[in-house]
C-alpha cells in the first residue's frame, strides 16, 4: 500500500504532506523543493552573471531636454527649475552612456553630475522622480535613506540601495550599471551635531561615508537580497561609475541657514527692501552646497553631488492647478470613477477654491487634497452606485456640509 503513495523524489515528503506534486519521467517534485531549487538557481546565476555590458545592444532613445520637461509638465505643476535640471541630467546621462559606447578609450571622460533636490515635503520631489521613471528605458529605483545605518547596527547596509536597482532589472548587472537611483529623505542622514566625535552618529555620518563609496564610481559588493551583508553570502560586484544618483530631501530649517548666509553676504550693501522681502518668501531659491554642509552633509559627499536644485513651496494657485491640471489630476480621477458608474460628476469652481482653502488653512499641502476630496465625496460615492441618478453636481453648500462633518475638520491648527 505504502508503495503506491507518491513521494517527492527530492525531500521524500508524501503526497499528503505537500500541496503540489509535479510528475517527471521517473519521479516527482513538490512545491517546496521547486521553490528551493529556484533560490539556488537565482543565487548561482547572480554570482556568475557579472558579464560585461554589451555595448552594441544599447540604444539611445531618450527625448531631448525640452521634450523631457514637456513630459514632466503633464504630471507636475510648477517647479520649473527642478524640472529643467532633471531634464538636462537625464539627457546627459544617456549621452554619457552613448559616448562611452562610441568612444571607448577616449582621453576625455564625461563625468556624471549627481543631483540634490531640496524642497518642503509634499512639493513634488518624489512625483518628479516617479514621472521621470515613466519616461526612461534604463533601470530606475526609489529608495529611502532612513532605512540605512552604519555597518554593525540595526538597519540596512548602504549597498542595498543597489540591490533595489538590481531587482528592477532582474539582476542584470550590466543594465543596473546604467541605472538611475532616487534617494529620498537624504536630509535624514545629516550629521546631528557640529562635533561628531563626542557621540557616535549611527544613522548620520556613518551612512554618508558609506554612500560616498557608491557615488564615487567604484566597484561595490552588493548583497543580492538586500539587508545586511553577512560573511557566507555571495555578493554581486557592481560598478557605480555610470549610475546617476538623484537625492531629495525637505531639509527642515535650512531656510534659516540660507537666510543667515545671504544676510551676512549682503551686510554693508544697501539692499533694496523689496528685494529683501522677495528673498524671504522663498529662500530655497538661493540654496547652495555651503548651506547643505551647514545642515550636516559632509563635504566629501557634497563633492559627489555637484548639482543642487530646489522646489518651490506650493501656493494656493498651484494647489488649485494640481487639483485639475495634471494628466491624472485628482478631479479627473473622481470624474472617471463616477463615469464608470454611468454618472456625470460636475464640480462647481467654488468647491475647488474651498478645497484649496482648506488645504492651506489646515496646512495639509498637496498630499492633503486627496483626503479633502475623499471627505467631501465619500457619501456620494457610497450612495450613487445604488441610485438611478445620471448626474451629480457638487456645489459649495454640499461640500461645506460634508467637510464639516468629517474627521478632517477636527484637525484645524490654531
Ligand atoms: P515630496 O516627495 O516632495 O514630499 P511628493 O512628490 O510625494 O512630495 O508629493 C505628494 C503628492 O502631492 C504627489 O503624489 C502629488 O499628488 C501631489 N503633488 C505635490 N507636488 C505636486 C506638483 N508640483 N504637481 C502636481 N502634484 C503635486
Amino acid at each position: 500500500m505504502a508503495k503506491n503513495i507518491l513521494h517527492c523524489s527530492f525531500c521524500g515528503r508524501s503526497r499528503d504532506e505537500v500541496k503540489i506534486l509535479i510528475a517527471g519521467q521517473e519521479g516527482h517534485i513538490c512545491e517546496n523543493c521547486v521553490e528551493h531549487a529556484r533560490e539556488i538557481i537565482d543565487q548561482e546565476l547572480l554570482v556568475r552573471d557579472d558579464k560585461p555590458a554589451n555595448p552594441s545592444t544599447f540604444k539611445l532613445t531618450v527625448k531631448k531636454p525640452v521634450e523631457v520637461k514637456k513630459f514632466l509638465d503633464e504630471y507636475v505643476i510648477g517647479q520649473d527649475e527642478a524640472k529643467k535640471v532633471l531634464s538636462v541630467a537625464v539627457y546627459n546621462h544617456y549621452k554619457r552612456l552613448q559616448y562611452k559606447n562610441d568612444h571607448a578609450g577616449s582621453d576625455i571622460e564625461i563625468e556624471k553630475s549627481n543631483i540634490v533636490m531640496v524642497g518642503e515635503t509634499g512639493t513634488g520631489k518624489t512625483l518628479l522622480a516617479k514621472t521621470i521613471a515613466k519616461l526612461l528605458n534604463v533601470p530606475f529605483t526609489i529608495v529611502d535613506a532612513t532605512v540605512f545605518t552604519e555597518a554593525g547596527y540595526v538597519g540596512e547596509d548602504v549597498e542595498s540601495i543597489l540591490t533595489r536597482l538590481l531587482q528592477v532589472c532582474n539582476y542584470d548587472v550590466a543594465s543596473a550599471e546604467r541605472g538611475i537611483v532616487y534617494i529620498d529623505e537624504i536630509d535624514k542622514i545629516a550629521r546631528k551635531g557640529d562635533n561628531p566625535s563626542i557621540t557616535r552618529d549611527v544613522s548620520g555620518e556613518g551612512v554618508q561615508q558609506g554612500m560616498l563609496k557608491l557615488l564615487e564610481g567604484t566597484d561595490v559588493l552588493v548583497p543580492p537580497q538586500g539587508g545586511r551583508k553577512h560573511p557566507e553570502q555571495k555578493l554581486i560586484k557592481i560598478n557605480t561609475q555610470n549610475i546617476l544618483f538623484i537625492c531629495g530631501g525637505a531639509f527642515d530649517g535650512i531656510d534659516k541657514i540660507i537666510a543667515r548666509r545671504v544676510q551676512t553676504n549682503t551686510i554693508g550693501f544697501n539692499v533694496d527692501k523689496l528685494l529683501q522681502e522677495n528673498m524671504k518668501k522663498n529662500l530655497l531659491r538661493y540654496i547652495n552646497a555651503q548651506d547643505l554642509k551647514s545642515f550636516g552633509l559632509i563635504p566629501e559627499l557634497l563633492g559627489r553631488l555637484p548639482v543642487v536644485t530646489h522646489l518651490d513651496p506650493l501656493d494656493a494657485s498651484t494647489l488649485r492647478a494640481i487639483l485639475v491640471e495634471p494628466k491624472n489630476a485628482l478631479i479627473k480621477q473622481y470624474k472617471r470613477l463616477f463615469e464608470l458608474e454611468g454618472i456625470e460628476l460636475m464640480i462647481e469652481d467654488e468647491v475647488l477654491d474651498f478645497m484649496v482653502e482648506k488645504a492651506v488653512d489646515y496646512k495639509l499641502g498637496a498630499r492633503g487634497l486627496r483626503s479633502i476630496c475623499e471627505s467631501i465625496l465619500t457619501d456620494a460615492m457610497f450612495e450613487m452606485p445604488s441610485s438611478k441618478e445620471k448626474f451629480f453636481t457638487l456645489d459649495l453648500d454640499y461640500a461645506k456640509r460634508k467637510f464639516d462633518k468629517s474627521k478632517l475638520s477636527l484637525l484645524k491648527v490654531a
